[in-house]
Order: structure tokens, then C-alpha cells, then sequence
């Protein structure tokens, strides 16, 4: 494989434990993925295997017609799902699957997360849709996730969790990381009070600001 491949397989490696550390899935659950473009394969992680004692021998490189370019494992059986969404999603380089708690409560709700924090927003670029409920692994929740996913950056998975996408594996995991949070407080203020959300028009105005102001100029951040 090619130097893009291998650098990949260690990016998910840390990038598993990052994951796993942060509370977001426990044990062997969840799965992450990382494109390599110039290749066109997307490496993945193997199925039921823990975070903490993957190498970078376990992972799994698939082509875009899913078929095992290299590896021994069997991959993640959310296979089909990663596959669907790069298809779908010419600007993601990385997808991650959570089964993290307070998104889990919305998820079983069957409720989105609307846009009530900024950062959060920023992220996703929107609210978090949900889908219907389809079984793990399957076809049609490969097909609902990528449907609901449409142009932000996360969807809940019916009675299950979250898929987090971006453009780099860094912004893919703090989408998973900002979808916790938003569910979170989200629960925390109704417990408390209403929720109110920001408009279409205060998203829109807020991803401008993000886009085009928040942060360094390129070139700049040392
Ligand atoms: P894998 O261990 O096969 O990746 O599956 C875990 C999971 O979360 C299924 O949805
Ligand atoms: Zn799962």
C-alpha cells in the first residue's frame, strides 16, 4: 500500500483510542474511517476489535466498490455505511461512528438536535437530523444515514448513535465530540426551562462568520 494508506492507518489508530478516551463509544463499539483519496480506498476499522489494542495491521483497506484491497481483519460491519457516505460526500476525509450517552437519549427519542449552541453549530452546520430506525450493519441504514446526513456534518442513529463526518480526521472527531454536547445541554435545558434555537437566518449569518472570520488567516496560526 501506499505511503498515504499506512500514514492513514495510523492516524485511526490514535485517533480509536482518541475516541475511546473520550468516552464516545465503550469497548469494541463504534468504527472509524479515513479516505485516501489519491488511492481511492478508504481505510476502516476492523469489527469488534478494542480500541486500545488495535495496530495498524488491523485495519482494513477497501476500494469504493467495497471489495478488501488489504488487511486480514473483517472489517467494521458499518462498512456499507462509511462507503455511503463518501459517496455522497466528495468533501469528507473521515467518517466516525459513536454510540456516546446523551446522544444516545436523543436517538432513542427519536429527536434532533436543534441549533441551540454556537460552536456546536459551527461544527455541524446545522441541526442534527435523525433517521428512522434500521438495524445495525444493514443496507437501509447505510442508505437513511447518508440521506439524513445531506450537507451537515452528523446524524443520529435511531436507538443507536451518532455518525460524525469532516474534513479532516480533527474536525470529524470534534463533531462527534460538539454532537454530545449539544445533546447534552439540550436535555440539561429542558430539565430547566425551554430551549430556544437560533433561527435559519442566525445559522446562516453564524457559518459566514465561522467561514469566513473565526481563527488564523491560512498561513498564519505559528
Ligand atoms: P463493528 O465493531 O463491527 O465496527 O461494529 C460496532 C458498531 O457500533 C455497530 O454499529
Ligand atoms: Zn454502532
Amino acid at each position: 500500500m501506499s505511503l498515504a494508506a499506512d500514514k492513514a492507518k495510523e492516524k485511526l489508530v490514535r485517533l480509536g483510542q482518541k475516541v475511546a478516551e473520550a468516552g464516545l463509544v465503550i469497548g469494541t463499539w463504534g468504527n472509524l474511517s479515513y479516505r485516501v483519496a489519491k488511492d481511492n480506498v478508504v481505510v476502516i476499522t476492523p469489527s469488534g476489535l478494542d480500541y486500545h489494542r488495535m495496530s495498524t495491521r488491523d485495519m482494513v483497506v477497501i476500494g469504493m466498490d467495497g471489495r478488501v484491497v488489504e488487511g486480514d481483519r473483517k472489517p467494521s460491519t458499518e462498512l456499507a455505511l462509511h462507503l455511503a457516505v463518501y459517496r455522497t460526500r466528495p468533501d469528507v476525509q473521515c467518517v466516525i461512528h459513536t454510540h456516546s450517552p446523551y446522544a444516545g437519549a436523543m436517538a432513542v427519542n427519536r429527536m434532533p438536535i436543534p441549533p441551540i449552541l454556537e460552536d456546536a453549530v459551527a461544527m455541524i452546520r446545522g441541526s442534527v437530523p435523525v433517521t428512522e430506525y434500521a438495524v445495525s450493519g444493514s443496507r437501509r441504514l447505510a442508505e437513511l444515514a447518508a440521506q439524513a446526513l445531506g450537507r451537515v456534518n452528523a446524524v443520529l442513529l435511531a436507538n443507536h448513535g451518532v455518525v460524525g463526518v469532516g474534513r479532516t480526521p480533527e474536525d470529524a472527531f470534534q463533531v462527534c465530540q460538539q454532537v454530545e454536547r449539544a445533546a447534552q445541554v439540550y436535555i440539561l435545558a429542558r430539565a430547566i426551562g425551554t430551549p430556544v434555537a437560533l433561527t435559519d437566518q442566525e445559522v446562516a449569518r453564524l457559518l459566514e462568520y465561522y467561514t469566513k472570520e473565526y481563527g488564523q488567516k491560512e498561513g498564519a496560526e505559528g
